[in-house]
């Protein structure tokens, strides 16, 4: 059936009825006085600190319906946001999807967006409890997050806040969402498991929400997720932090599978690939030794943040060489 058939309420109806048997934020919902089918969702707040943020996801922009199943984009659109939250420090509560598709869209593609949708939220107590739908040409999924800062004292984290002499840290490893967008936009032939492991990670991404709490809570005051390409993300807590950075590029934690197929172009896709989803954070030497103790996941110490007028990045080898990198990283309306 396609969705002109069902119409929007129609739509609507089987959307809430999906998102309200789902046990995705059952704690959340606690509070909630109003969800899905009023013109608002309410709910009662509290003394936190609150979050909210929003991303777009848009056919043929950030997503190809040839390269992804309907869940994978559901998964994904929502992991993307709660990956901002998780770069906060923070906790996500609830989520609101305006969802915009084009007449002739079969529902089964629909439900199974929600599916992927659902499934991430049901891990991280997501509420799902609003959104809109409309007609467009094209798909576009555009997630709402509200959330807040778990720990007592209200510490989030922030661009802002990295001091010159800090090591810089990342989660995981880096690269293999980009070696995944490689491998499907080139049609690449690899192995099964690399096969696997790289479509994952491209568009299966874990957000880093109990390690965005776990960096709070052991006094990280700066960070930020890694959407947009390793250095790129770096400027950005740069700039706003007023300092530079440099970074040793061998240090890098480069995925293995990205490394097993992509050789030594691994390297720029962990620099500047982007989408892994991974934090980046800023800390004394003391306070990043902590949070690798603590840490459900690798941690790893890949340069320090520097004084500089400039707000400059170096990148340097093994041997303190100069390291020339390619391209940064994504950014919109930049001719490529
Ligand atoms: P309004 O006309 O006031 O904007 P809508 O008819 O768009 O109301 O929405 C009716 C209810 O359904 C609202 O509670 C809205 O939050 C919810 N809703 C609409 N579209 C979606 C969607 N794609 N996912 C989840 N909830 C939705
Ligand atoms: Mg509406």
């Amino acid at each position: 059936m396609k969705v002109s058939e069902l119409g929007e309420f129609g739509l609507i109806d089987l959307l809430a009825n999906m998102i309200n048997s789902s046990t995705a934020g059952q704690a959340s919902r606690q509070q909630l006085i109003i969800g899905i089918g009023d013109d608002a969702a309410a709910w009662q707040g509290d003394e936190s600190t609150q979050l909210a943020t929003v991303d777009a996801f848009i056919q043929d922009v950030h997503f190809s319906l040839a390269m992804a199943s309907w869940e994978e984009l559901g998964w994904k659109a929502m992991a993307a946001n709660l990956s901002d939250i998780a770069a906060m420090g923070g906790a996500p509560k609830y989520a609101l999807v305006s969802l915009a598709l084009p007449d002739h869209t079969e529902v089964e593609n629909v439900t199974a967006l929600y599916k992927g949708m659902i499934e991430l939220a049901e891990q991280f107590g997501v509420a799902l409890v609003g959104g809109d739908t409309c007609s467009a040409p094209l798909v576009a999924i555009t997630i709402t997050v509200l959330g807040n800062s778990k720990n007592r004292d209200k510490n989030i984290l922030t661009r802002s806040g990295a001091m010159p002499g800090e090591k810089v840290a990342v989660t995981g490893y880096l690269g293999a969402a980009a070696a995944g967008l490689e491998m499907l936009t080139e049609k690449l032939q690899f192995g099964a498991e690399v096969t696997n492991c790289l479509r994952r990670a491209f568009l299966r991404p874990y957000p880093r929400i109990g390690e965005g709490q776990l960096l709070a809570e052991h006094g990280v005051k700066t960070a930020i997720d890694i959407s947009d390409g390793l250095i790129s993300d770096l400027r950005h807590i740069c700039k706003l932090s007023q300092v530079g950075a440099r970074i040793e590029v061998d240090r890098v934690p480069v995925e293995p599978m990205a490394k097993a197929s992509f050789g030594d172009r691994s390297l720029e896709l962990a620099l500047s690939g982007g989408e892994d989803y991974e934090l980046l954070f800023t800390g004394s030497t003391e306070t990043v030794e902590k949070v690798k103790m603590a840490a459900p996941c690798p941690v790893t110490v890949i340069g320090e943040i520097a004084a500089d007028e400039a707000r400059k990045i170096t990148l340097v080898d093994r041997q303190g060489n100069p390291f020339h990198l390619q391209k940064a990283g994504w950014e919109h309306f930049i001719a490529r």
